[in-house]
């Protein structure tokens, strides 16, 4: 049987979303609905699909099923393509099966020629609306069809008006629009060196065509990499009779939300434009009017539109976007679908739903995006302060949030200015690890180079601090203490806000308000909390970072990387002295210093999480790390440990690797300085003791997680220092305190032999970072140079980092999690790599069954809301 590949609006409805697209769907429904729809019919995605499977061709099959149904829609509204009488309009429009705003291409007015310009123009008796609709056919057609660039058309339309001495398009007579229409053609053929189409049929399937191409133009392919839409979708084309609001003053077009997508409130929002047509109320030409106010210029049609506004979000259940169009006073009806809105009005709007009755908590759950709920969580500009203000620059939005201070160029000079109370913004060329105090103290990171996974990224997301980064346009002047942009100087010291979430940097101090779980959102948590399976733990170094996360909902901490502490203050000093040691006393004696401050990092940590349950892994990086790169800081080490500069140069050399991410690091520090785990397991235990003796009834058991093993021999060697060592400090203390020994899963042969290392290991959590830069073989720090490449030729569709491989990466992590049970059945399994806290990674991870994420805590609400929308999705599939 023949594929069915066209439908009539009133074949379809809105379960056949993913044939007929999200407004070809909606179309169809609102028809079925009785509501006035301009007639129409939709080329199917699986059209689209096969445009594309043929070699970008719409094969004589769908071409002969478009043809039929051109006919039918002429049938039923009784005009016809290029007649002299009775004309037929169309536009042709995208839309694929997630809503795409502005993403693809449509053309309106298609069926002009000068023929059928000429009969609208005598038989709406209104020359200048016709020669209107005509010019603007043109210019639609050149730029979707034809790549012509808008601006020259737009050049042409201010040179008609500047020989004409006006200033408003609305002063443009008739004939300046046959004008405009001819000057067009001329430009169309001195451009192609072809004739404009004047047969609408050709018109039609060039323009179908160039929909179908649309889809993979720069920006909808960008757009849905961002959104997780799958190329394989394709977009359908829905071809409408046009229905006219630029015929005269009882004409119109608008848009309107059921309710305000801004703050949520239940009210009728949106904005028309009488004498217009389709674009031109979003296009900021004009200035439109409030919704209201079509009351008084269009009664009739403003009660149907309030009636049919009520009647559209009963049925869907969902705050509703729509567009509408008047002409001579009737009302039509082009478009509705889920409307886009802030966090802020998604929570207000699930609460109020709730309460009206409109829809359970579990449909209210699955209504609020979880990334969105990441505004709501960081300070945040005051609006009108924010669009008062200039943009200098505009980059990468790499971490969101607001960031407002004055500018300074070393993590030293933060942190310096940090403490003398003031408000600092770090501009850098890049970030290394030994900036991690000062972008901790400091209100946002900017930086010139890097992308949205570079190391300042990556650490300003897990700190929740604000970060631009990739603002190529920025010329340093370290030395002056000065960069320039855009012709604008700015000096160390000088006041600058950077917005994490737009990506814009402006020169000047923008006012700021902070973030708070309460009312609505808080209530909206609360229903997530009831609903989820997953628990959600935090990764967190410091004692500020996991009030900040138990404050968000978290309910453990799943990762303390121990290393980050080591780069503060006196900590730092005593690990070089640790790396540099000649002999055994001295690294002893470096590490005796460590101890201490260990142990105290660590009860700072046990105190902030009040009992609730804390895994601390073990040094991790390569030490390279954690030594000087520059000089001058060499020179000054040297002298401070006494040695010459020769023998630290020595030292640094010898730590040089080529893979270092594959190289002397993770537990195989501790095979090769025994010390350096007997000393985090003293500092690791005492503490739990300490904070034990303080507060009995937390009943702390502490959770040590040995990093990078990839053999159970492997583990039982490290094991073996950390047991004996705890069991020795607890026998002199008396205690029998219990504590637990497990391993992260992250290099790929961990995975496979899980089984046996379950025999060993008491728990696991999957370092996703690692597993997937070793199952990948390519390292996070420089994929981001291929990726893209990677994405254009289809190979991947998203950064294995930021999403979560579910075919390959998923496989192991399911595999060794199935693999650890059978060993152990009660084994505690976790994820604490940066997808702990990504909404699709969450879902795998609940349906393949761990017990919990581990993410920054920025991101536990996210994680809360996604847990929760995985367990009633898993629950139905
Ligand atoms: P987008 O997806 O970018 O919103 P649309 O396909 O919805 O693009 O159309 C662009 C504009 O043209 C909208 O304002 C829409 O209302 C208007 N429009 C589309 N089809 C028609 C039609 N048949 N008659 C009148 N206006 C139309
Ligand atoms: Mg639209
Ligand atoms: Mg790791």
């Amino acid at each position: 049987m023949e594929t069915k590949y066209v439908y009539l609006f009133n074949e379809g409805d809105a379960n056949m979303r993913n044939l007929l697209g999200g407004k070809g769907a909606n179309l169809a429904e609102m028809s079925k609905l009785g509501m006035p729809v301009p007639n129409g019919f939709t080329i199917t995605t699986e059209a689209c699909n096969k445009y594309y499977d043929d070699g970008e061709v719409i094969s004589d099959e769908i071409q002969a099923q478009i043809m039929e149904y051109l006919e039918k829609l002429e049938e039923e509204t009784g005009k016809k393509f290029g007649d002299q009488e009775n004309p037929l309009l169309v536009s042709v429009r995208s839309g694929a099966r997630a809503s795409m705003p502005g993403m693809m291409d449509t053309i309106l007015n298609l069926g002009i020629n000068d023929v059928v310009a000429n009969t609208i123009a005598e038989k709406s008796g209104n020359e200048r609306f016709a020669y209107d609709s005509y010019r603007r056919f043109i210019q639609m057609f050149a730029d979707v069809v034809k790549g012509l660039s808008k601006k020259r058309f737009e050049e042409i339309i201010d040179e008609v008006k500047a020989e004409r001495g006006i200033k408003d398009d609305l002063e443009l007579t008739a004939d300046d629009m046959k004008t405009l229409v001819e000057k067009f053609k001329e430009f169309y053929r001195s451009e192609l060196g072809e004739d404009f189409p004047t047969d609408p049929k050709t018109q039609m399937m060039e323009a179908i065509e160039a929909v179908f191409r649309s889809w993979n133009n720069e920006r909808a392919i960008y757009y849905r990499r961002m959104n997780d839409i799958p190329s394989n979708w394709g977009t359908a084309v829905n071809v409408q009779m046009m229905v006219f609001g630029n015929m005269g003053e009882d004409c119109g077009t608008g848009v309107a939300f059921t309710r305000n997508p801004a703050t949520g409130e239940n009210k009728l929002y949106g904005e028309f434009l009488m004498n217009a047509q389709g674009e031109d109320v979003v296009a900021g030409v004009r200035t439109p009017k409030k919704i209201d106010q079509l009351k008084e210029v269009s009664p009739t049609a403003y009660d149907q539109f309030v009636e049919i506004c009520s009647k559209l979000e009963n049925h869907y259940k969902n705050m509703q976007d729509m567009e509408f169009t008047i002409e001579n006073g009737k009302l039509f009806m082009l478009q509705t679908r889920n409307g886009k809105r802030t966090a802020q009005a998604a929570l207000k709007i699930a609460c109020d739903m709730v309460d009206e009755g409109l829809i359970s908590t579990d449909e209210a759950l699955m209504m609020v995006e979880p990334q969105q709920l990441d505004s709501l969580l960081h300070p945040t500009f005051a609006k009108e302060a924010l669009e008062a203000a200039e943009v200098i620059t505009s980059a990468l939005p790499a971490s969101p949030g607001a960031g407002c201070g004055q500018i300074v160029f070393t993590a030293e000079e933060a942190k310096e200015e940090a403490d003398k109370g003031k408000k600092v913004i770090l501009v850098r060329l890049e970030t290394s690890p030994e900036d991690i105090e000062g972008m901790a103290v400091s209100q946002g990171i900017l930086t010139v180079r890097g992308g949205m996974t570079s190391h300042a990224a990556v650490v300003a997301r897990g700190m929740g601090a604000c970060c631009v980064s990739g603002a190529g346009d920025i010329e340093m002047n370290e030395e002056e203490g000065s960069f320039k942009v855009n012709g604008k100087t700015f000096k160390r010291g000088d006041w600058i806000s950077i917005d994490g979430s737009t990506g814009n940097v402006y020169g000047e101090a923008i006012e700021t308000v902070p973030a708070e779980i309460s009312g609505d959102f808080e209530r909206f948590m609360e229903w997530a909390d009831k609903r989820r399976r997953l628990k959600v733990r935090t990764n967190a170094d410091t004692p500020k970072d996991a009030k900040q996360a138990v404050d968000f909902g978290a309910e453990g901490i799943g990762l303390v990387r121990t290393e980050h502490m080591f780069f503060e203050g006196d900590k730092i000093k005593a690990i070089r002295e640790m790396i540099v040691a000649k002999n055994d006393d001295q690294m002893q004696a470096a590490l005796d210093k460590l101890e201490p401050m260990q142990q105290k990092d660590f009860e700072g940590i046990y105190e902030a999480m009040e009992g609730r349950p804390v895994t601390i892994r073990y040094l991790d990086p390569p030490l390279h790390e954690f030594v000087p790169t520059n000089p001058e800081d060499i020179k000054e080490l040297a002298n401070e440990m006494n040695i010459s500069e020769a023998e630290l140069n020595q030292v640094i050399s010898n730590l040089h690797e080529v893979n270092p991410m594959m190289g002397h690091r993770g537990s195989r520090l501790d095979v090769s300085n025994p010390g350096i785990a007997k000393m985090q397991t003293a500092a690791v235990i005492k503490a739990a003791l300490n904070v034990n003796k303080k507060h009995p009834e937390w009943n702390i058991e502490p959770e040590i997680m040995l990093p990078l093993i990839g053999d159970l021999a492997e583990l039982k060697y490290v094991k073996k220092l950390v047991t004996e060592t705890a069991d020795a400090i607890l026998k002199e203390a008396g205690s029998d305190m219990k504590y637990h020994v497990g391993t992260m899963i992250e290099v790929p042969r961990a995975a496979l032999l899980a089984d046996e290392i379950a025999e060993e290991a008491e728990f696991f959590s999957f370092g996703t970072n690692d597993l997937t830069q070793l199952t990948f073989g390519f390292s996070r720090d420089d994929a981001g140079k291929f990726l893209p490449q990677y994405y254009a030729a289809k190979i991947y569709e998203n950064d294995p980092f930021a999403r979560l491989d579910q075919n390959g990466v998923g496989k192991l992590i399911e595999m060794a999690a199935n693999l650890g049970r059978k060993t152990r059945p009660d084994m505690k399994l976790g994820v604490c790599g940066e997808h702990g806290g990504d909404p699709a990674s969450i879902e795998f991870v609940d349906k393949v069954g761990l017990n919990y994420v581990s993410c920054s805590p920025f991101r536990v609400p996210i994680a809360r809301l996604a847990a929760a929308q995985a367990t009633i999705k898993n629950e139905k599939a």
